[in-house]
């Protein structure tokens, strides 16, 4: 199994899902995962690219047996390296009657291919030069005429099988003869694909059905080469939730994108593996890696298009984050806690590594908590210090101004529980140093009711809205102590205390 990008972009969904189907088929089966970089395509292939496709894999848990960067029995893995080859092999099938040299130039093919408009034909190649004796060609091309080299195509229908759409049939008279070899030299896509799937062995081609009509000439390079022709599954297209071929105008697509909102890779597989498989007899949708690789099958693969639907990547996000070790959750979210401004970028990280925060022990362990109290409420980890924002920009005027706490704010007994709430944290002496403890602050609050009568949510609400500015939000046990000893931290902006927040409540609503 192979998979093979072409370094002219960043890896998107649709990639990935390629990459993923072919190793859970490889896994499974136990075969070799071959990594081939495609960029004969010099004007928009980029190093840089093949790089963060190599990253973009690695961080969604796929690896490789061979590939430019591990090597292997097959290498070089990257098309440009094996520019040889090719010229080799263009020579052979030249050689062998089975290619013929070309000395149309783009203005006569150009004009061909207006004719062809003009009167409404299909714009095929007119086999002009297949008529040349080939030794004359040679001669020519001896002598400096420039000449590509084109496949002769066969006088019959082009047929092979395909495990997604079944047995699928090409007219001829549709494939004309491509080029392959270009007169400057460079190979074409079709014909380096077939070179190198044969030569690595592969016995399974697994990709977008984008390259469901280039099979048909690749096929008719396996017959001229007499090679085996490989085992093709085409997979489906996917679509936006307008049933327009998923793109940019979609929002994200590409693997960093997912990455950058805090998508985790796990939920990224589990959701790609579902685009356009399904497993056998089951409404099941929750899958790791190694379940995947017991539970997939080519032939479960459907040829209809697949719908990316995001608010079910956040379902399954939701899940993942859920079941995620805190530890591992609390480095992935201080990314975007250092990107919001609420804690600074160690100077001593290694250069590169903008994704690695690298905090002291102690910040550690408040953010560690700050992240349990908030994560289960976000669909995504760069929702967190949005989430969080009451703990970092607690706003006591914005607080008694919201329109959701206006109707908890008019409750008659309110203005009992806030007094008296006030006097008991200001009289506190831990709370004058920012060390209540969630035991005091709960006695605090049970004074609270004894001395104004009022219980429940009349009681709960009121206060909450002094401490976090809203009366939803996590538990005061934990919440107390994290605001506490977060106002204690050497953060770039001030967390308050729960004395400051009762002190600017106060303030702003007595005026
Ligand atoms: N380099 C091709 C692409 O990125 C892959 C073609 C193939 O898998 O045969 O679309």
């Amino acid at each position: 199994m192979r998979f093979a990008p072409s370094p002219t972009g960043h890896l998107h969904v649709g990639n990935a899902r390629t990459a993923l189907f072919n190793w859970l088929f490889a896994r499974q089966k136990r075969g070799a995962v071959v990594l081939r970089i495609e960029d004969t395509d010099v004007e928009r292939s980029e190093a840089r690219f093949e790089d963060q496709l190599i990253d973009d894999l690695k961080w969604l848990g796929l690896d490789w047996d061979e590939g430019p960067d591990v090597g292997g029995p097959y290498a070089p893995y990257r098309q440009s390296d094996r520019l040889d080859v090719y010229r080799e092999y263009g020579e052979r099938l030249l050689d062998e009657g089975k290619a013929y040299l070309c000395f149309c130039t783009e203005d006569e093919l150009q004009q061909e291919r207006d004719r062809a408009q003009a009167e409404s034909r299909q714009q095929i190649y007119s086999g002009k030069c297949r008529m040349i004796d080939p030794d004359e060609a040679k001669r020519r091309r001896a002598g400096g005429e420039s000449a590509a080299i084109r496949l002769r195509i066969p006088e019959h229908p082009i047929r092979f099988h395909d495990i997604v759409h079944g047995d699928v049939e090409f007219s001829n008279e549709v494939v004309s003869d491509p080029i392959i070899l270009r007169s400057n030299g460079m190979p074409v896509y079709n014909y380096v694909v077939v070179i190198d799937d044969a030569l690595m062995k592969i016995t399974h081609v697994i990709r977008g059905d984008d390259h469901l009509s280039n099979t048909p000439k690749q096929v008719a390079l396996y017959e001229a080469l007499g090679w085996p022709v490989p085992e093709f599954a085409h997979l489906s297209t996917i679509l936006g939730s307008d049933r327009e071929r998923l793109s940019k105008r979609h929002g994200a697509t590409s693997i960093a994108n997912f990455r950058d909102m805090g998508v985790l890779p796990e939920a990224l597989m589990n959701y790609l593996a579902l685009l356009g498989w399904a497993p056998t007899g089951g409404t099941r949708e929750i899958f790791s890696l190694e379940e995947l690789v017991k539970e997939f099958s080519l032939e479960r693969v459907t040829p209809s298009p697949a719908v990316f639907d995001m608010e079910k990547l956040y379902w399954l996000n939701r899940h993942y984050i859920k079941q995620c070790e805190l530890q591992r959750l609390t480095f992935l979210g201080l990314e975007f806690f250092a990107k919001s401004g609420v804690l600074d970028r160690n100077p001593t990280s290694p250069p590169n590594s903008d994704r690695t925060v690298f905090v002291e022990k102690s910040l550690l362990d408040w953010f560690s908590r700050v992240t349990e109290l908030f994560a289960p409420y976000v669909d995504r980890l760069d929702q967190l210090p949005e989430r969080a924002s009451p703990i970092f920009s607690y706003d006591a005027r914005a607080a008694l101004a919201a329109p959701e706490n206006a109707e908890v704010l008019a409750w008659p007994q309110t203005k009992a529980v806030l007094d008296r709430f006030a006097v008991k944290v200001l009289e506190n002496e831990s709370a004058q140093v920012g060390k209540l403890s969630a035991e005091e602050f709960n006695k605090i609050v049970s004074e609270v009711k004894a001395e104004t009568d009022v219980k429940g949510k009349e009681l709960f609400h009121p206060i909450r809205i002094v401490v976090m500015g809203s009366h939803s939000g996590p538990a005061f046990d934990k919440l107390i102590p994290v605001l506490e000893e977060g106002s204690r931290l050497n953060l770039p902006k001030h967390v308050l205390s729960v004395r400051e927040r009762v002190e600017a409540f106060s303030k702003a609503r007595l005026g």
